[in-house]
């Protein structure tokens, strides 16, 4: 009769030989895709409802092997996924699932334990702590924002759910602690930019402020970032009029142009009418990592809270978005409420963090540890060239809109995004063919972009960020916009040959 050990295991779970097995080949796997990566379409090509019709039933009665599903991946999945890995990937903001984060997740996985509490998970509570705080400083950021300074970090699913927290952080503090017990007053205000990313009207309707609660400050003139002096007189009209201002979100590198609001000046205004300031640097905080672009973080020492993701620039695979704050009360003032099977010794002292009371979810993950893997294999020195090659990229892609007649940049270059549109003077037809231009890329397979649209005029953005994205992609990427370019209007291209070039906003 087997040991009771190994009977349990064959009964519940993979015995440690066949995880083994089965392990070294979905590695196999994940290798061998991410290598032929480069020769696929980027874009599948599927319509909605063609991934079920290809599906056989999901929910086997008895056990099938493993390896089945490894064939599904092939037979189905592969075809019909987006690649985001791809190094032609230029959508959205790419997603940095480095092969060594993986691991880290592997590891996280193979504990399996739950966050919590500090007491229910000792070492993922202290590595995550220990993490935050070194980042931090390896960023840039005021020591304040430290567990050592009286503020500190924590490790969010994501940029949307610490804007989130950070919220209702705002609302406890705005409300001297009255919100917590009383809800919200219908006087709440939220101020953002135009271009402030959608997490923040999503967050305002979450806390149930309603969208009303919704303040556009208006920009700096000519540009798209906020004005601070725009911002001061709005606080001070809404707190006349018996409103209450709650949270002002200026955006280090917004969503669709990457453009960077003032934060100093910001942040100067609003201490002034004491809001909460929570900076939203998803996309562009990470690059302070390298000495020369720390300027990214000026006047954020002065905030109150500041986010940023590793999981779309620096090498960690989703969901790793970095959050801080300067006073580690903040988040656990608004979001602790300690049912009695929670209780215990640790959390009583008050000595210990309890991650469960900096984010909705009471569960979570060891998410350190795949920020941690990644530091591990690429070091901070791999994570600055990683973001210098595509900032270094993206300038001379900007180069070459620049200098090609019938092209212009829609907007400034910001760090790694390049946004474009064609221009041949007739705005309307440009639209389109920016339009089709983009579409003609995208079906073709070989890059994916995404759009934007700035100054009410269709633009394409072109964020480069992908793990393996070299200096090859950009060339065959800019030649295919070129001859799809002049291909697409026949009849302008002389025109689009000799254009007044026009220097747009850039
Ligand atoms: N903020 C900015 C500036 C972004 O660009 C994004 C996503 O692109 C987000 C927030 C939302 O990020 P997440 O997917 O982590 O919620």
């Amino acid at each position: 009769m087997p040991a009771a050990g190994i009977e349990k295991a064959h009964m519940t779970d993979l015995a440690p030989e066949e995880f083994r097995r089965l392990g070294y080949a979905v590695v196999d796997w994940v290798a061998a895709y991410r290598a032929e990566l480069p020769d696929r379409p980027v874009r599948p090509d599927v319509l909605p409802g063609g991934v079920r019709a290809q599906l056989g039933t999901l929910l086997p009665e008895d056990p099938v092997p493993l390896e089945l599903l490894l064939s599904e991946m092939d037979r189905v999945v592969v075809p019909t996924t987006l690649h985001w890995q791809h190094p032609r990937f230029f959508g959205y903001f790419p997603a940095n699932a480095s092969l060594a984060s993986l691991l880290g997740d592997l590891l996280s996985g193979g504990l399996g334990g739950q966050g919590m509490l500090w007491s229910t998970a000792p070492a993922g509570t202290e590595v995550e702590q220990a993490l935050l705080d070194e980042f931090a400083a390896a960023l840039g950021l005021d020591a304040g924002f430290t567990f050592a300074g009286g503020g500190g970090g924590t490790i969010a699913d994501s940029a949307s759910s610490a804007a989130l927290v950070v919220l209702l952080a705002a609302l406890q503090r705005s409300s001297e602690g009255r919100w917590r017990d009383e809800g919200v007053t219908g006087r709440e205000r939220v101020y953002v930019t135009a271009e402030t990313h959608s997490s923040l009207a999503k967050a305002v309707r979450v806390a149930g402020l309603g969208g009303r609660a919704i303040r556009v400050v208006e920009p700096v003139p000519g540009s798209v970032t906020m004005s601070a002096e725009a911002l001061d007189q709005m606080l001070a009209a809404d707190a006349a009029a018996g409103l209450r201002p709650v949270l002002v979100c200026p955006t280090v590198g917004t969503t669709g142009t990457g453009a960077i609001d003032p934060v100093g000046a910001v942040t100067e205004v609003a201490r002034r009418h004491d809001v909460w300031v929570h900076v939203d640097a998803a996309w562009a905080g990470v690059a302070a990592l390298c000495p020369e672009y720390r300027w990214l973080l000026d006047g954020v020492a002065e905030a109150n809270s500041f986010c940023t993701n590793p999981h779309k620039w620096a090498l960690t695979a989703f969901d790793t978005s970095l959050l801080w704050v300067r006073d580690a009360t903040a988040l656990p003032a608004a979001l602790s409420i300690t049912p009695e099977y929670l209780r215990n010794p640790a959390s009583d002292s008050g000595e210990v963090v309890d991650y469960r009371d900096w984010q909705v979810s009471l569960g979570r993950r060891f998410r350190a540890l795949k920020l941690w893997a990644a530091l591990h294999v690429h070091g901070l020195s791999g994570l600055r060239a990683h973001l210098r090659r595509h900032v270094r990229l993206a300038g001379a892609l900007a180069d070459r809109i620049s200098a090609e007649p019938g092209f212009v940049l829609a907007a400034p270059r910001s760090l790694a995004l390049v946004c474009l549109r064609l221009d041949t003077g007739d705005p309307q037809a440009d639209d389109r063919a920016t339009r089709e231009l983009l579409e003609a890329v995208n079906d073709s397979g070989r890059a994916f972009l995404t759009h934007t649209v700035v100054d009410g005029r269709y633009a394409i953005r072109i964020a480069i960020g992908g793990i393996t994205t070299g200096e090859d992609d950009l060339d065959a990427l800019w030649e295919q916009m070129r001859d799809t370019a002049r291909a697409l209007r026949p009849g302008a291209a002389t025109h689009l040959g000799s254009a007044r070039k026009s220097t747009g906003r850039g």
